[in-house]
């Protein structure tokens, strides 16, 4: 391990963010030194999207075993073993966690390990060692949060990162937070065997997500004996002999073995030198503008840490990843530019699953355009109908600009169903390349597939349906 010196680029942070500007930066032959004071990969690797993806993967498959008589096929359901689910999670992170430290060695990045802070806008401190560069990427993201007054005790009220350490199938569960975390827990834990309720405060479960897709969704989850309480605030709660007591603004109670609170995420930006040294702070968050530069020329900053005024920012890894190679190409000296964020991808990997992308008709109305959109049920689709899924995938484009005209630039995807996440890659295509639904008509989609539920919504829109009728 390097004692300090200089580098071109001194990156805080090893989580998505930081290490994807190391990997990128050393691909233009710069020097770079990338300072984790845990384990590089962070959050999404250790805490999130990987550990959490592979318990929704231990969950559908007690799922098939359990509905297997459906499809003629014997099998019995016996229950979950949950250290053998934690070892098979641990495994997955362990072989992508060693196959991230080799590709950061073949590459030439100095992993650097400790608690760092910023030290001047050139340089970091870290176990007494002062690295400096000619340039600091700030990438310390993000952690679980809580609401005023709502101490979380990681025992009975517990984050989600306690929760994927649980050892145990908890019995009963109460989710504080109807967003994409509370709604993946809810998944497995029921699929598990638990009884889950999930609380949020908005009218409607995934609140940035499409009305008709949340409906589905909460249609779904009801059959499959999830309760949600909307518009419910969080009022308090207390320790019963068996777990907690959670009371409602509306003046419910409910009881449970657990509480997930799942409210969201806050950056970790306190005490690192951040502000001391001329970076704009605002509730923690960094400022940054479209190409991530703090107002100090020497310092950008990415991922879950970062606001950009005016911008809806989104906590995923692959923001993170976007936005550290963006980094990594301006001062790598090309001209990167600016993330769209309406492009993003975004999916909640739940049964069922809800994916996005571009923006929902109710946004459109908002930035005043006029939009047409097609609703196509996933019950007219072969591969759904085979896997016994449900669900929509409801396109919206600009309205003809004259009438009995052409749909204008698609505007946004919105699906829900089992496995429908894989099918917004090709959404984002569309939404990204700026595509019109009769440029899309005319791509042959494979049969039976469930990409045609993509296919046959622009075919619908470019006014040629094929199995649809309204
Ligand atoms: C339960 C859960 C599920 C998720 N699922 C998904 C998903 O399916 N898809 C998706 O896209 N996103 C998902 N996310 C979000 C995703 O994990 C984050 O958006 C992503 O990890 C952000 O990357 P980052 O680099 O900004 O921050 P982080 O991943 O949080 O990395 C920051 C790193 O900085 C280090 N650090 C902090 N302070 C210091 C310091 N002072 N010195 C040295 N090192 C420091 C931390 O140890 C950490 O490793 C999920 C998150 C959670 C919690």
């Amino acid at each position: 391990m390097a004692e300090g010196g200089h580098y071109d680029i001194v990156i805080l942070g090893g989580g998505s963010g930081g290490y994807a500007c190391a990997l990128r930066a050393a691909e233009f032959g710069k020097r770079v030194a990338l300072i984790e004071k845990d384990k590089v990969g962070g959050t999404c690797l250790h805490r999130g999207c990987i550990p959490t993806k592979a318990l929704l993967h231990a969950a559908e498959v007690a799922d098939s075993s359990r509905e297997s008589g459906k499809f003629g096929v014997r099998t019995a359901f016996e229950g979950i073993e949950m250290p053998a689910v934690l070892s098979y999670q641990q495994g997955v992170v362990e072989r992508l966690w060693k196959g991230l430290q080799g590709t950061l060695a073949g590459r030439k990045v100095d992993m650097i390990y400790g608690d760092g802070r910023l030290a001047s806008p050139t340089s970091v401190t870290v176990n007494g060692a002062t690295y400096t560069g000619d340039h600091v990427v700030l990438a310390t993201g993000s952690e679980p949060r809580s609401l005023p007054g709502l101490a979380l005790d990681g025992e009975r009220i517990i984050s989600s990162d306690d929760a994927l350490l649980l050892d145990r199938v908890p019995s009963s569960v109460i989710i504080l937070g109807g967003g994409v975390i509370g709604v993946e827990f809810a998944s497995v834990w029921r699929s598990f065997g638990a009884a889950v309720t999930i609380v949020e405060m908005a009218p409607q479960l995934l609140p940035l997500e499409d009305e008709g897709s949340a409906k589905v969704l909460q249609r779904v989850f009801r059959r499959r004996g999830i309760g949600f309480e909307l518009g419910a605030p969080f009022q308090s709660v207390s320790y019963t002999d068996t777990g907690v007591a959670v009371t409602l603004g509306n003046g419910k109670q409910l009881e449970a073995e657990l509480l997930l609170v799942a409210v969201g995420r806050g950056p970790v930006s306190a005490g690192l030198g951040y502000e001391e040294n001329g970076v704009a702070v605002t509730r923690g968050f960094v400022e940054v503008n479209a190409l991530c530069q703090t107002p100090v020329p020497t310092i950008s900053a990415v991922g879950d840490l970062v606001a950009i005024p005016g911008t809806a920012h989104p906590q995923l890894a692959h923001v993170g990843f976007a936005e550290g190679i963006m980094v990594a190409e301006r001062l790598g000296g090309l001209d990167p530019r600016p993330i769209d964020y309406d492009g993003v991808p975004r999916i909640t990997y739940s049964e069922p699953e809800v994916a996005s992308v571009g923006i929902t008709a109710v946004q459109a109305e908002q930035r005043g355009i006029s939009v047409v959109e097609v609703n196509y049920p996933l019950g007219g689709n072969g591969k759904s109908v085979i896997l016994g899924t449900q669900g929509q995938a409801k396109v919206i484009a600009e309205a003809p600009s004259v009438p009995g005209g052409q749909p204008g630039r698609v505007l946004g995807v919105h699906l829900v169903g089992s496995r429908v996440g894989e099918l917004i890659a090709e959404a984002q295509l569309i939404f990204n390349w700026d595509a019109e639904p009769d440029d899309v008509a005319a791509l042959i989609h494979p049969h039976p597939t469930q990409s045609e539920i993509i296919g046959e919504a622009h075919l619908a829109l470019a006014g040629k349906p094929l199995h649809f009728h309204a």
